[in-house]
């Protein structure tokens, strides 16, 4: 796609510290660096994000996360990795080509990266948890 940022990284337009690349996917760093090693795996070709993401290409991508989370481990003294994908804005989405993040995670006082689930088990009913799961269902 002309417009778009990691398109032009594939086309070398554009510079980036490449860590590994093959046919389907390229992976580089992320200039972010939210925490040290902070990488990115991309499709060759241009999908916006999830919702247009052909089965095919989910394979290809998520196939070599972990060939790279391992050099990821075996690069740094991390103790843990968050594999994470967003999608459109209000997810934090804000470069609209497929990626996924791989965020190496250190011991607490050398990772200020607040990533957290909050629980929210207290505040639905038994049958509001089984209707959103038929609501999905009914779609699968
Ligand atoms: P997201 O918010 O999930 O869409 O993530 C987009 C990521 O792309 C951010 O973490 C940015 O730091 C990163 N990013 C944007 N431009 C570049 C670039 N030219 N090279 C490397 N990473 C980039
Ligand atoms: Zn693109």
């Amino acid at each position: 796609m002309e417009d778009c940022i990691f398109c032009k990284i594939i086309r070398g337009e554009i510079p980036s510290e490449k860590i590994y690349e093959d046919d389907e996917v390229l992976a580089f760093l992320d200039l972010g660096q939210v925490t040290k090693g902070h990488t990115l795996i991309i499709p060759k070709k241009h999908v916006r994000n999830v919702f247009d993401l052909p089965p095919e290409t989910a394979a290809e991508i998520f196939r070599r996360v972990p060939k790279i989370a391992g050099a990821l481990k075996e690069a740094f003294p991390l103790e843990g990795l968050n594999v994470i994908n967003n999608n459109e804005e209000v997810a934090s989405q804000t470069v609209f080509h497929y990626h996924v993040h791989l965020i190496p995670r250190y011991s607490k006082n050398k990772d200020d990266f607040g990533f957290k689930w909050k629980d929210n088990s207290n505040t639905y009913s038994a049958e509001d948890f089984k209707a959103r799961a038929e609501a999905i269902k009914a779609h699968l």
